[in-house]
């Protein structure tokens, strides 16, 4: 049987990654009936759109998708097409874990950290008021009349959205991924000292939630002291779960501690749709180059292999990337501290090199 699966190139270095993930993907036996859709600049050229309803459609049809990241023109009245494809899709749970492989370059050993980011609310609501909008007017003359505030008449707004609901779910998601794989603690990150009526309510919720798992352990920690801890002992962590901005930052910073961003998975969940995407973004700068790190997509695509109960491939798939991170001799850049000295392959032969273990597994 061939799995339906919606394959998204992206845009930048994006086509190269997916296409070295594609051939990887296929190397493990696992059969798969790619159904290409476009987001981003690519789809804007085609299709005129930056999200086409056909991408939608497809990812609704088949239920999984493997994406390469796509560009978000920065400042501009267009909002990021990543977070329009979550929330289209109300793919609520950012799942990226981030462990550490023998021989990535990275000063830390033995971590193994999965990040839970809550992916449709807080500050990334996509609710704003650009400066001196009649929009923007009103919320000065509410903020004033209802707290007394006088807010700068040249303010833009940007809401921080956190409910009840959200923040339930994406807890629960954390708490029953922990127990799936049989993880022990949960940390719940936020700011609820300052911000007490959206931080304070998705640390009141996930405190409400821990009851309902007494076999985890629960803590909770401010996002600054979070970021502090991490890099001071990162193996103190297990999954952590945080809202969407606080996730976003804490995956990266995570990516930071086990070898870069080359090496950081991730997948974006619904309830019943799933889309494999690497942490990193479209470096437009190495696009078409042959440069970069394939491996955080090869890895989002272990964890689509996981999804689809293909156990023993996903196991396989990452073994294999393991040892060539393992022997570094077919490493990207990124893989390698010494810059100068180092000798280093392009993204394609990445593949060569797994697809070459594979075949000894
Ligand atoms: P980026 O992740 O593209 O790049 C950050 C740094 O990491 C750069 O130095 C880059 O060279 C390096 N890097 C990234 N991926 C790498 C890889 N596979 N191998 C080796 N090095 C790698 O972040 P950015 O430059 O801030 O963003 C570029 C664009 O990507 C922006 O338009 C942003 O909005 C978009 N973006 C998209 C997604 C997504 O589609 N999910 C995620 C993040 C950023």
């Amino acid at each position: 049987m061939a799995y339906n699966v919606t394959l998204i190139p992206g845009d930048g270095i994006g086509p190269e990654i997916t296409e070295a993930t594609i051939r990887v993907l296929e190397a493990t036996g696992v059969a798969f009936n790619w159904d290409l859709a476009y987001a981003g600049g690519g789809a804007k050229e085609r299709f005129g759109a930056l999200l086409p309803e056909y991408t939608l459609e497809s990812i609704r049809k088949n239920k999984v998708a493997l994406k390469g990241p796509v560009t978000t023109p920065i400042g501009s009245g267009f909002r990021s097409v990543n977070v329009a494809l979550r929330k289209s899709l109300d793919l609520y749970t950012c799942l990226r874990p981030c462990k550490t492989y023998p021989g990535a370059p990275t000063l830390y050993k033995d971590v193994d950290i999965v990040v839970v980011r809550e992916n449709t609310e807080d500050l990334y609501s996509g609710i704003e008021f650009e400066e001196g909008t009649p929009g923007a007017v009103r919320l000065i003359e509410l903020l004033l009349e209802t707290k007394g505030e006088a807010v700068r008449t040249d303010s833009g707004f940007s809401i921080k959205l956190i409910s009840e609901t959200c923040s339930r779910r994406i807890v629960r998601f954390a708490f029953n991924y922990a127990r799936a794989h049989q993880r022990k603690k949960v940390t719940a990150v936020h700011k609820a000292n300052i911000m007490k009526f959206s931080d304070g309510l998705f640390l009141a919720i996930a405190r409400e939630v821990a009851k309902e798992y007494p076999d985890i352990e629960f803590e909770d920690r401010l996002v600054d002291n979070m970021t502090m801890q991490l890099v001071k002992g990162p193996q103190q962590f297990d999954v952590i779960v945080a809202p969407n901005l606080y996730g976003d930052i804490i995956s990266d910073l995570c990516a930071g501690l086990v070898g870069g961003l080359g090496l950081a998975p991730g997948a974006n969940l619904g309830d019943d749709i799933a889309v494999f995407e690497p942490t990193h973004g479209s470096a437009p700068k190495y696009a078409g180059k042959n440069k970069v790190n394939p491996m955080a997509v090869m890895l989002s695509g272990v964890m689509m292999l996981h999804h689809l109960d293909e156990t023993e491939a996903a196991d396989r798939l990452e073994e294999a990337i393991a040892e060539v991170i393992a022997e570094g001799k077919s490493v990207t850049y990124d893989m390698k501290t010494n810059m100068s000295s180092a000798q280093v392959v392009g993204t394609s032969q990445v593949a060569d090199a797994v697809i070459e273990k594979l075949g000894k597994l």
